[in-house]
Order: structure tokens, then C-alpha cells, then sequence
């Protein structure tokens, strides 16, 4: 394919205008996030997108935080937000823009509208503002303020402004047509009172613009070129278009809104105010619980920024709504960590084992791949004796059919070691097994024992005992059922019980000396990480996900 055609319809949107000249082969684009939560997913497919972009055509990207409405907002948030965008490898450097830092020029602008006879203060309620906005088959209603002097206009304004009145009492709307068929277009309200502490302006302001107002504003004020959004805001073009028409650019450049689909991930909630119900009710242990679809919840879940921009770069920028299946998700940080992660044996849900043959003071070095893989990866040494860990699923006292693992009377490999034979199985009063004795096949050590190619059916991991690490193991499912019908609804009753299960699993030694963030195979069990509430001598991992690649499978049953 050439390099033409893998182009997505925004960029051969830009790819004309530079042939035009309409910005002078400016291009400048923005990710404006508002703080009123931690970023997720979708942001950073709009992160991606845009920084993406800027990049590509040798452009720039201003990192802005829309924060308009005090209510909402935190400095957490823009300290969160600045932490994910970094980490998704972006770099917004000396392009830091707030919009409450134009909160003067947008007054201004307001004022400018005033005079020229394009705002006008209104003392209706919301509700009755809602009222006579009209629906898409009928036109609205004008207000009988409609018709204010621009002297009294002007004196109305300003006493909003110096606090004379209450939340609601009034609003500045746009003077444009009630008749209009786009309802964004029937004298949309600009401004409305909000007596609150702003994170950064303090009590300086109590009118604050509203989004349809300032973020135009916002764009034109840093000269951005295409403002990229998201779908629900093509019907507010017009109303875009029309703030920045009345905005002056000394070189005409007006930016341009282009919208593209929003990520939709199934089974996956993708709304700030929706994940901080989750945190607010305490379904999670914050922002950053692993099972969050949040930047910082997928980075402590263990996902590298390479498979999120993977991720982001193989869904595509596209402009009708489609909904990502987890299971691509998933497939994007197997792909990254198959051959960048060492392979190490834990067991997760540990029965010991005892070989009673095997010499009580013998501790035996065995040599493991580092990852069979990547052969660069070298190897390590594992110590052996005669107290091992198996994984308690790895056996069965009545085996069904076909289970090739560990049962009564049967043999199977210890990988990198020996076979070992289940001879007794011991159980505690309340009949839960608790050991395993097993004679092992001193012949048939891996790599040089006389019956190392005697060949068993299973092969089996495993840790030994005396310097196993105790490891607490999270393994997630989904944070909401599957069965359930996507994030809408009460999904607060949605949430999946089931989605942390913790177990006190066995690591080998080694797995001792590495550091937050590391990232392992552990094999036959997935891909996992190593959990920031880890202490010395007491792991804790999160899975980051299972071996299995379900969307390979999907992939071939079409
Ligand atoms: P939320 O409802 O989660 O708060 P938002 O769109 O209100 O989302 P903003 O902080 O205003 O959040 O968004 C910053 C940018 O991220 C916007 O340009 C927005 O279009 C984009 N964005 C938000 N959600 C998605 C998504 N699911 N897919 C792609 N882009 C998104
Ligand atoms: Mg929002």
C-alpha cells in the first residue's frame, strides 16, 4: 500500500489546504481536555490523533485545558491529565494553554457581540429558555428579551459580571434566528453565572463562557488551524463557525472544526463522569484500579504506551460510530510484550510438592530460557529441590478424560527439570488436599539426565519452595458483566462482582529483585506486572492479560 492511500480522510483534509495555501501550510492542532476527571481511552485516541498529526506535518499541538466550568474542575485532574499525555510519549513542550487564561478576551468578545447588536441578556429561566427553543419540527419562540437596548444590554452584562445576581437569575445568549432549523443556532446561551471558586482564577470571575462559546474562541485565540472533535459536535459547527466569523484574525486564518467517530470500546465505560461514579461509589480503588479503562488504570494494569498508540493507529480515524471488541485491545500488548518480556514460572494458586526420593540437603540448578522466543533474551539459573510449588489446577485426583497433567499414579515434566510421578496425595481434616508426595525420575534431568527424552504428556511449571517469592496475584476480568448492555442504562448494577480475584501465589527467586512496573510472562498464565504495593519479600502482581489470543481466534472464524 503507498503512503497515499493509509492516509485517514483529516489528513487529506490537510493535505488540500496546504495544496490551497489556506493557512500558508500552517498546520496546528490541540488536544483540549477538560479536567473534570482522569483521561480515558478515547482521549487517547484523540491524543494520538492530534499530537499524531501535529508531528507528521512538521507542525504543532498545544496541549490546552478547557476549564470553563469551576464546578467540576480540579488541579488533580490537570496534574493527572499532563502524567497521561506524557506517558502516552507526547510532548506538548512550551504549549500549555488554559482557557481561563482568556477569560478577559472572551469578556471582551461578549461585549464586542453586545455592541454590535449580536447578544443580548436574558432573564428567563433555563427551563423556559428550553421551552422556547422549539424542537427539530417546530421553530422556537423569541424572548421577550430579545429586543433589549444594547445600552441596557451592556449594563445587564456587567452587573452579571460584578455578582448582583444568582446562579440562573440570567444568561448572555447569542442573537442569531429561533427560526433556524439547527437548534444550536436559535440564540444559543454564551455566558451563565456560577458563583464558584475557580482552580486558577479564584473568585475573579462568577459568569463563565459556555463550551460553544469559549472553545471557538480558544482556537482562534492560539491560531490553531483544524480543531478535530468528536461526532456529537457536527451539529455545532454552525454555531463554530459563526463565533469565529465574528472573531478578528489579523491574517483571516479562521481555524476549522473537523469531527471524526469517538472510540467506543465494548463493555467498557468511556465518560469521565461515568468512571468517577465508579470511583465516588468506591466499585474501585480509584482512578488507577487496574480494571479501569482509564489511562492511569491501564498503565498500573500494566500496558506499555507503544500498545496504546499501536492501538490507536490500527482502529483508525473514521467518520461513522463503530465499537472496538477488548479482545484488539488485548491483541495490541501480547504483540508488544511477546518478545520484550522475560519468562519467568509463577504459580498462582500454589499445592506443594514433596519428591521423596530426592535428597533432603540437595538444591540443584536448573537452566531456563529468559524467553523461548527471542533467543537474545538469554538464560537464567532456577534452583530445584526437594520441596516445590505446582499450580493447584495442574491436578486432579480423578482425572477426566484427556487431562494430561498431574494425577495419582501418573508422570509428567517439570519444565526444565525432572519427571515427576504422583504417589500419595495428603489431605487436611476437612478433606482439602494439601500436599502432593512424588517420586521424581533422577535419569531425567532436562538437557543431560540418561532419560531426559523420555517423553510424558504434560509438562508442567512450577517454583521451589525454600526461596519461592510469596506473590499476591490480581487477575481481572471485565469490570462490567459481559452479558450487560454496553455502558448505558443504570451500569452502576452492571459491575461484574467477579472482576478482581486475588490469590497468594509462589514466584521464583529471581522475581525478588525486580521493580514496579516490570513486565513478565509468567508461563502458561499470561502477562502480568508488577503492582506498585509491593514490599520487600511480599509481591503483588496485577495480570495484565492471558496468554490466549481471543481476537486471533476471532479473526479466524471471520
Ligand atoms: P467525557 O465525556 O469522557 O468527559 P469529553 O469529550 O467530555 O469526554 P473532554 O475532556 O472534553 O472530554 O475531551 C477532550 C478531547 O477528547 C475532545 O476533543 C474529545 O472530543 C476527545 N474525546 C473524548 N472522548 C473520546 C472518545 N471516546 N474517542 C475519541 N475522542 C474522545
Ligand atoms: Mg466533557
Amino acid at each position: 500500500m503507498d503512503q497515499e492511500n493509509t492516509k485517514n480522510f483529516i489528513e487529506l483534509i490537510i493535505d488540500k489546504d496546504n495544496e490551497t495555501g489556506k493557512y500558508g501550510e500552517r498546520v496546528h492542532t490541540r488536544f483540549p481536555p477538560e479536567p473534570n476527571g482522569y483521561l480515558h481511552l478515547g482521549h487517547a485516541k484523540s491524543i494520538c490523533l492530534n499530537f499524531g498529526i501535529g508531528k507528521k506535518y512538521k507542525g504543532l499541538t498545544n496541549l490546552r485545558f478547557d476549564d470553563t466550568n469551576p464546578s467540576k474542575e480540579d488541579v488533580e485532574y490537570v496534574e493527572s491529565i499532563k502524567r497521561d499525555v506524557a506517558w502516552l510519549g507526547f510532548s506538548w513542550e512550551d504549549r500549555l494553554y488554559f482557557a481561563s487564561d482568556y477569560f478577559d478576551i472572551f469578556y471582551k468578545q461578549a461585549l464586542k457581540l453586545i455592541k454590535k447588536g449580536k447578544a443580548y441578556v436574558d432573564d428567563l429561566t433555563g427551563e423556559q429558555i428550553r421551552e422556547y427553543r422549539g424542537t427539530f419540527s417546530q421553530p422556537g419562540k423569541e424572548s421577550p428579551y430579545r429586543n433589549r437596548s444594547i445600552e441596557e444590554n451592556l449594563r445587564l452584562f456587567e452587573e452579571m459580571k460584578d455578582g448582583k445576581y444568582a446562579d440562573g437569575e440570567k444568561v448572555l445568549r447569542a442573537k442569531i434566528d429561533m427560526a433556524s432549523p439547527n437548534i444550536n443556532m436559535r440564540d444559543p446561551v454564551l455566558y451563565r453565572i456560577i458563583h464558584a471558586s475557580h482552580h486558577r482564577t479564584g473568585n475573579k470571575w462568577c459568569i463563565y463562557p459556555i463550551y460553544d462559546f469559549a472553545h471557538p474562541l480558544e482556537d482562534a485565540i492560539e491560531r490553531i488551524t483544524h480543531s478535530i472533535c468528536t461526532l456529537e459536535f457536527e451539529d455545532h459547527r454552525p454555531l463554530y463557525n459563526w463565533v469565529v466569523e465574528e472573531w478578528d484574525d489579523p491574517e483571516n486564518q479562521k481555524p476549522q472544526q473537523i469531527e471524526f467517530a469517538r472510540l467506543n470500546v465494548a463493555n467498557m465505560v468511556m465518560s469521565k463522569r461515568k468512571l468517577r461514579l465508579l470511583v465516588e461509589k468506591g466499585l474501585v480503588s480509584g482512578w488507577d484500579d487496574p480494571r479501569m479503562p482509564t489511562i492511569a488504570g491501564i498503565r498500573r494494569r500494566g500496558y506499555t504506551p507503544e500498545s496504546i498508540r499501536n492501538f490507536c493507529e490500527r482502529i483508525g480515524v473514521a467518520k461513522a460510530d463503530s465499537t472496538v471488541e477488548p479482545a484488539f485491545l488485548e491483541s495490541c500488548i501480547r504483540e508488544d510484550l511477546k518478545l520484550k518480556a522475560p519468562r519467568y514460572m509463577t504459580v498462582v494458586d500454589p499445592i506443594k510438592v514433596v519428591l521423596t526420593n530426592y535428597p533432603k540437603d540437595l538444591t540443584e540448578t536448573v537452566v531456563a530460557d529468559n524467553n523461548q522466543e527471542n533467543e537474545e533474551m538469554g538464560m537464567r539459573l532456577m534452583t530445584f529441590s526437594r520441596e516445590l510449588y505446582i499450580e493447584r489446577s495442574d491436578f486432579m485426583e480423578e482425572p477426566v478424560k484427556k487431562f494430561f497433567r498431574l494425577a495419582p499414579g501418573k508422570e509428567v515434566r517439570l519444565k526444565y527439570a525432572y519427571i515427576i510421578k504422583c504417589e500419595e496425595v495428603i489431605k487436611d481434616a476437612d478433606g482439602n488436599i494439601t500436599e502432593l508426595r512424588c517420586t521424581c525420575d533422577m535419569d531425567s534431568k532436562s538437557g543431560s539426565g540418561a532419560n531426559a527424552n523420555r517423553k510424558v504428556k504434560g509438562t508442567l511449571h512450577w517454583v521451589n519452595a525454600a526461596d519461592a517469592v510469596d506473590t499476591e496475584c490480581r487477575l481481572y476480568e471485565s469490570l462490567l458483566r459481559t452479558d450487560s448492555e454496553g455502558d448505558d442504562g443504570d451500569f452502576l448494577s452492571q459491575v461484574n462482582p467477579h472482576s478482581l480475584m486475588v490469590t497468594q501465589g509462589k514466584a521464583e527467586a529471581g522475581l525478588g529483585d525486580f521493580k514496579e512496573g516490570d513486565k513478565f510472562q509468567f508461563l502458561r498464565q499470561g502477562y502480568f506486572v508488577i503492582d506498585r504495593d509491593s514490599q520487600p519479600g511480599h509481591l503483588v502482581v496485577n495480570r495484565i492479560v492471558g496468554l490466549r489470543d481471543t481476537w486471533a481466534k476471532m479473526q479466524q472464524k471471520g
